[in-house]
């Protein structure tokens, strides 16, 4: 019975996603003094930029001028080290139910009992768009890549990188200071892409394959180590084939928001609607980062710092409303 658990086990605020914008908002809350759980489904904390970028370059993260992004997510396990607040890694949240004041987590490790919850999946676990059409897997072992891991598997390396967004064109960018020749097809004369990225892109040696498709991978006869990557022009029936070392599939990443649908948590399409005081229509449920939808949302790094801060203060003012607490200066936390 959910009643019968011990207060110690009770959580305040329990925080599902571990990435920037979880990571910043369990801080907060543990500045303010919250009983708080982090509750992450990798081995490691930093979502996104840990994951799939951890070597590119964030330029918009205030006060900060330039930083890697695997730097981003150091500094934010650096602030969260000076607060004492639990992290269940490996641990993946399946549902959240309502049973009496409280609200019960499952997920593949214990249960979790908490007051209120922050859901901060971003895109939910990370899954690639992959090429639609069948070809060899062992492929993925090397000349086929979805993520980048180590930048320097692709040092000195002829790279092709498939995709027309904001993330295709940071990684062409990107590894072009590297590789030995880096080439971006799009399918589109026109990018997805920020303005400022496709100038760059226009300015750097990037070669642009526009518009073509991918129509067929297999490994290049004469050299295995190599891929040999069909294309096909849109609109027409010219097809090539160019041979590389790498292919890097920046197609996006196929959102697993799915789970959300079985938490009764009212949804557009695949993100969860919330008020400018990021509450769902579940009393006590959060949303914050990317995964959450509202005029004017931006799907930005430093969007999720900002609604952390929101979110914790609405619960706390749920939770403890005749409780006194500051606003502003956080200098009273000084030894
Ligand atoms: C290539 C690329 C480049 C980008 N560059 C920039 C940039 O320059 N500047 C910028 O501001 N933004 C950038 N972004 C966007 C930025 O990374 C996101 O806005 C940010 O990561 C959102 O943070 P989040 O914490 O909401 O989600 P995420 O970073 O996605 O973190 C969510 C976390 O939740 C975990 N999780 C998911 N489901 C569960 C579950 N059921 N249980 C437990 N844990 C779960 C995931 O494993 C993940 O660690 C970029 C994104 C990409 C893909």
């Amino acid at each position: 019975m959910v009643t019968k658990i011990m207060n110690d086990k009770i959580y305040d605020i329990s925080i599902i996603g571990g990435g920037p914008a979880g990571m910043f908002a369990a801080y907060f809350a543990r500045l303010r003094n919250l009983k708080v759980s982090l509750i992450e489904s990798l081995p490691k904390l930093g979502g996104q930029p840990e994951t799939l970028y951890a070597q590119k370059h964030i330029y918009d993260v205030a006060a900060l001028p330039k930083i890697s992004a695997t730097d981003l997510v150091k500094q934010l396990n650096a602030q969260l080290s000076l607060m004492n607040c639990d992290q269940y890694l490996n641990t993946s949240v399946s549902s959240i139910v309502r049973k009496d004041d409280l609200w019960v987590l499952t997920t593949n490790k214990e249960t979790i009992y908490t007051k209120a919850v922050i859901i901060a999946i971003g895109n939910g676990s990370f899954q690639p768009r992959k090429l639609t059409f069948d070809y060899d897997p062992t492929l993925e072992k090397q000349q086929l890549n979805y993520f980048v891991n180590n930048i320097e598997d692709f040092a000195d390396k002829d790279v092709v990188v498939a995709g027309g967004g904001d993330s295709a064109i940071d990684w062409a960018i990107d590894l072009n200071q590297v590789a030995k020749k880096t080439s971006l097809i799009h399918r589109r004369n026109r990018y997805r892409a920020m303005e400022s990225s496709v100038k760059k892109l226009n300015d750097s040696t990037v070669q642009q394959l526009n518009p073509y498709i991918i129509k067929n991978i297999g490994f290049n006869q004469t050299d295995h180590d190599k891929i040999d990557i069909t294309l096909k022009m849109i609109k027409s029936d010219e097809l090539k084939t160019i041979t590389a070392d790498k292919l890097l599939v920046n197609y996006g990443f196929v959102s697993d928001s799915k789970i959300l649908r079985d938490w009764n948590i009212d949804l557009q399409g695949p993100f969860i609607k919330v008020t400018q005081e990021m509450e769902t229509n579940l009393p006590n449920v959060f949303a914050i980062g990317d995964i959450v939808t509202y005029p004017g949302k931006l799907q930005l790094i430093a969007t999720a710092f900002a609604e952390g801060p929101i979110a914790v203060t609405k619960a706390l003012r749920n939770l403890y409303p005749d409780k006194d607490f500051f606003e502003h200066s956080t200098s009273i936390f000084e030894k």
